[in-house]
């Protein structure tokens, strides 16, 4: 019915979930987030975010908190891995910042997730939360949930990451596909580093691996590392486990001394399979829409995963503010619409890590402003 407060329930408190739970909100929609796990922890790894996300945050009062708790590299620096010859520059000092509207910021991940949860109130937030079902008709969608509970919101947009169960029930049982590398990440204290010193922000390249390397916040006392390896055997049903620091030196040992110098400073490690998918026919059924990486995941290599999930939260938004209840499945389809080329070119781009692509790609990648850019219809 047009003129009732729309309701909105948001599967997983993400990065994805909380800019759609908070742009949601300031579009005058009631929405819940329902989360399954019981808290979240500060595991050790950085984000980047370029210049269209950060576009997204100012829209959303975020760019102010966001910067100043980031790393704001001058220049990201590609380099041989062994030898340490440079590939490639790219300057993000104020011409940068002219030319996209926005800066390139580094940060703790966990950084970005407090900032976006700082403008959804907690209670907002239901934890312990495991949706296991849902069934949706003409005016809404039902939940249920592991607890034996249920809830009824008027959509339903599933922010659950790759593993999404929604998806699955859209498109069927199918794991992402491995590539066939880990990521070792982490981050820890600067001063643990010897001998070598590290630059803001570089991408050390060989043929078959590669790691980037920089600092998670203004004074540069972080350090973060994330390395893209080869290991076909790893077990992706672990996802994320414990790194073994020797066999991580061992993946290295040919590359430049400043690398080694970080891996040997490195305490702990975490190891992550590196998944994606193709691109989904479709992420709209009825009331249901998919967002994030539950329907677009990619390689990190573009550093574009949460950036493009806050980018999918404000054009939701933006198709939404106008949609009464009944026109709800409709403006679902003009967002999915609206993102899927966007991201399913980006999920193919960064699946090649060719960085003579990135150069060539960047100004569409970065000048995007996920607020202005106009809707089609
Ligand atoms: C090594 C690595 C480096 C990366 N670096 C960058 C980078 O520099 N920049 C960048 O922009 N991106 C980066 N990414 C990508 C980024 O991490 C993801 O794209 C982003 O986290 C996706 O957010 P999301 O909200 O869609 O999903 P997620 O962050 O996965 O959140 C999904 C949430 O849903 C919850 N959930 C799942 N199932 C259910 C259920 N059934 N019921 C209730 N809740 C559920 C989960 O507990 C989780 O909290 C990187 C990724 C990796 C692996």
């Amino acid at each position: 019915m047009s003129g009732q407060k729309k309701t909105a329930a948001i599967i997983g408190a993400g990065m994805g979930g909380l800019a759609t739970a908070a742009n949601l909100r300031r579009i005058g929609i009631e929405v819940t987030i329902y989360e399954q796990a019981r808290a979240f922890a500060r595991v050790g790894a950085g984000i980047q975010q370029g210049p269209n996300s950060v576009k997204v945050l100012r829209g959303m009062g975020l760019e102010e908190r966001v910067r100043s708790v980031a790393f704001h590299p001058e220049m990201t620096r590609y380099r041989d891995a062994a030898t340490g010859d440079l590939l490639w520059q790219r300057t993000q000092g104020a011409e940068y910042e002219e030319k996209y509207g926005a800066p390139q910021l580094l940060l703790h991940r966990a950084d970005l997730h407090e900032a976006l949860a700082s403008i959804v109130p907690a209670d907002v937030i239901q934890r312990s939360k495991k949706l296991i079902d849902f069934r949706q008709d003409g005016d809404g969608v039902d939940m249920f949930f592991a607890d034996g509970s249920s809830a009824r919101a008027d959509m339903m947009i599933a922010a659950d990451g790759v593993h999404s169960m929604v998806r699955e029930r859209m498109h069927g049982p199918e794991q992402p596909r491995f590539t066939g590398r880990v990521a070792y990440r982490t981050t820890f204290p600067t001063a643990l580093i010897k001998n070598v010193e590290v630059e803001g922000s570089t991408k050390w390249m060989a043929k078959d691996r590669h790691i980037v390397i920089y600092f998670t916040n203004p004074r540069k006392d972080e350090v973060y590392f994330v390395t893209s390896t080869p290991e076909p055997s790893f077990n992706i049903e672990s996802w994320s486990t414990e790194g073994d620091l020797d066999q991580l030196l061992r993946e290295y040992s040919e590359f430049h001394p400043i690398v080694r110098g970080v891996l040997e400073a490195c305490p702990a490690v975490h190891k992550w399979a590196l998944v994606e998918r193709d691109p989904l026919p479709f992420w709209t059924q009825g009331r249901i829409t998919l967002l994030g990486d539950s329907c677009h995941p990619m390689t990190p290599y573009m550093a574009q995963g949460a950036g493009t999930s806050i980018e999918d939260a404000a054009i939701l938004a933006r198709c939404l503010a106008d949609a009464s209840t009944s026109d709800i499945p409709r403006a679902l389809k003009i967002y999915e619409a609206n993102r899927k080329p966007r991201t399913s070119w980006i999920q193919a781009s960064s699946s090649t890590n060719d960085i003579e692509r990135f150069r060539r790609e960047q100004d569409q990648v970065f000048s995007y402003n996920a607020w202005e850019t106009p809707l089609a219809a």
